[in-house]
């Protein structure tokens, strides 16, 4: 079997495309675009690349930005502050807290102080709690976007054996809520399971979020599986590649998503398309 392309740089367009209009209603009805704060503490170029591609993709989906960049010496007294003050402005809908945080600032404090109602990330334990009841407002963004690419193959997620490998609180965990919650079988995998590859054989959803460039192999994968793969590593030449071995799994798996174009371009476009729900929430549009 070759495995059809999950292509998430275009579904991620679709998704932004989309939320044009749905900002433009927002206004249309609230006199307000919908907004997103960004708050950047220090000079790591990877998270000011990420920041600004998220930016830009809010400006070009009609999202108001309001940016804030701070040096690493910022105290977490400080940052705090600042988190309080756009917790109480009106003219914003979501709170972006780019990780990873300096080292002198606990981002758990940090990330609880941000307003649930705000919370555009979903790491918020209200929201984690929220998911894991069956009843999410904010979705974390990385395992949002896994869904989404899963729905857009047309296999139905329900009645499947999902496996996640990896089990963080940003990805692993809420993914395999997530497709619970839409009545699938959910195994979670992590560093102490035996025997993984008997494990990831019986499924039909294989996602994998674990952080080891090409660490699923082919012989891992069942026949005709969706495998979606979350992990960002660098090859030793310094190219960057998933969790899993992308050319002889897709001759196994039905379906497959690559690394870059993948989940990376969805996890953005999730964040917008949370800030923008939580616009049309507080305007009573929901
Ligand atoms: P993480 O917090 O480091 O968690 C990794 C998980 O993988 C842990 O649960 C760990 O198990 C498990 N694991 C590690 N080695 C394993 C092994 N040999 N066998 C089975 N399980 C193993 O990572 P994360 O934050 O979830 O991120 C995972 C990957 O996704 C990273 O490459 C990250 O860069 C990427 N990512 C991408 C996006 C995106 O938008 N594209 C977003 C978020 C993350 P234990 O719990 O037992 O230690």
């Amino acid at each position: 079997m070759t495995a059809r392309l999950i292509d998430g740089k275009a579904l991620a367009l679709k998704v932004r495309e989309g939320l044009v209009a749905e900002s433009a209603a927002v206004l249309a009805k609230t006199g307000m675009k919908p907004g997103l704060a960004t708050i950047l503490v220090g000079d790591d170029p990877a998270s000011h690349l990420y920041v600004k591609s998220k930016q830009k993709a809010c400006d070009a989906a009609g999202i108001y930005i309001d940016d804030h960049k701070l040096p690493a010496s910022t105290t977490q007294a400080e940052l705090l502050a600042l988190i309080q003050k756009e917790n109480a402005d009106p003219r914003i809908h979501g709170i972006l807290v780019q990780l990873p945080l300096p080292k002198h600032i606990d981002s758990k404090v940090v990330l609880e102080a941000v307003s649930p109602d705000k919370d555009a990330d979903g790491f918020h334990p209200y929201n984690f709690g929220r998911l894991v009841e069956g009843h999410p407002v904010f979705e974390a963004c990385t395992p949002k976007g896994v869904i989404k690419m899963i729905e857009s193959t047309g296999v139905s997620i329900e009645g499947k054996r999902a496996v996640v490998l990896g089990r963080s609180n940003i990805v692993g965990k809420p993914l395999a809520l997530m497709l619970l919650q839409r009545n699938a079988t959910v195994t979670i995998c992590h560093s102490k399971t035996k025997d993984l590859p008997a494990v990831c054989r019986e499924a039909e959803l294989l996602l994998v979020a674990i952080g080891k460039a090409k660490f699923v192999t082919a012989d891992m994968v069942r026949d005709g599986a969706v495998v979606i793969d979350v992990g960002t590593n660098k090859t030793p030449e310094g190219k960057l590649c998933g969790d899993v071995d992308f050319e002889p799994v897709s001759q196994k798996a039905g379906w497959i998503s690559p690394v870059p174009g993948g989940v990376g371009p969805m996890t953005i476009a999730m964040l917008l398309d949370n800030t923008v729900e939580s616009a049309k929430r507080m305007a009573g549009m929901l």
